[in-house]
């Protein structure tokens, strides 16, 4: 049996690939900034199956997934989180199959408003909203942040961190809450008995930064939750968009860094006398596309949060909660 490589990221829409021992893929053509290829779900074990991440409500792909299921019995429908390309699609599978849904649960509400982007300009939308999930142009340092939420996801069983939410043949797959990209994400990870693998959602990906936007994105629990991931020694992690990351610890780690410099520009910033989000990011992403500007300021707001929770950075009214339209003071 031929298996995907690692690396280039071969695949073809449509069909169920081996990507390793146990696991296939099905790839929605759902391609676009925000979702790189588009949506890989993953199919795991033979005869009795586990479907990860069902995917957009897509015709194609839901076909798709039917004729790669045929002849298998689903057991389990994992969902890494309900971001309008991951989970859709799964209601229609249980409603198939009569497997349940599993997750952390239903989208979060909302801890907080964050206030209206203070910036008034006519900088083009960098995505239509009917585009799933986030994105980042290729080539650019940080992520457009466009992504739709399935509030209407609910799962029939809630999981929790080391619970067994699938087995089959010399295989199981346990629970991870990994919260920073929503607050409901999960990895799962399958053990056939010889490797690990750790399938990531959007936690970790393969070509691109995950965003990380609050109120819901939180990231001081995204960077726990990389933590967490590469101190597994999982042999490989597997993300929906992109191809699998071999040795996930040290690239995890490398993507923890690359977040802790950004967080160490933004309080320098402050430090400096930058005292609002959008002078930040005048200067920080000063070589950045300006389109690109409107989601660096929700990223900028995601570092704010945790250096005011963490008490380096305060706002000049510390009655609320960090907004895209404070003002915010050295400590
Ligand atoms: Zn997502």
């Amino acid at each position: 049996m031929q298996f995907l490589t690692l690396s280039p990221d071969s695949f073809r829409y449509g069909v169920a690939e081996p990507v390793m021992p146990l696991v296939r893929r099905v790839m929605a053509r759902n391609p676009s900034k925000f979702t790189y290829h588009g949506t890989g779900t993953y199919i795991v074990g033979v005869g009795d199956v586990a479907v990860i991440d069902p995917g957009p409500r897509l015709d194609a792909h839901r076909d798709a997934l039917a004729a790669a299921l045929l002849g298998s019995t689903v057991r389990a429908i994992l969902v890494t989180h309900c971001h309008a390309d991951h989970s859709p699609l799964s209601s229609w599978l249980a409603e198939e199959t009569g497997a349940p849904t599993i997750a952390f649960g239903p989208h979060g509400d909302d801890a907080w408003d964050i206030g209206d982007d203070p910036v008034d300009t006519d900088e083009p939308e960098t995505g239509d909203a009917d585009d799933a999930a986030e994105a980042r142009a290729p080539g650019d340092g940080e992520p457009v942040m466009e992504e739709t939420t399935d509030r209407d996801f609910a799962p029939d069983a809630e999981a929790a961190t080391g619970d067994v939410v699938a087995d089959g043949d010399g295989w199981q797959i346990t629970a991870l809450h990994t919260p920073g990209h929503t607050s409901n994400h999960m990895c799962f990870a399958l053990d056939d008995g010889s490797r690990r693998t750790l399938f990531t959602g959007d936690h970790v990906m393969g070509w691109s930064t995950t965003v990380v936007g609050p109120p819901d994105g939180d990231m001081a629990a995204y960077l726990e939750s990389l933590r967490v991931v590469a101190g597994r020694r999982d042999h490989v992690a597997v993300p929906t968009h992109g191809p699998p990351i071999p040795d996930p610890a040290s690239f995890v780690g490398a993507l923890v860094d690359h977040r802790l410099a950004r967080e160490q520009q933004v309080l320098d910033a402050v430090r400096r006398g930058l005292h609002t989000i959008p002078a930040m990011v005048e200067e920080l992403y000063a070589d950045v596309r300006r389109e690109l500007h409107k989601p660096a300021r929700r990223s900028v707001l995601a570092h704010l949060v945790k250096l005011v929770d963490d008490g380096t950075v305060a706002l000049a009214d510390p009655t609320g909660r960090p907004r895209l339209d404070s003002t915010y003071l050295p400590v």
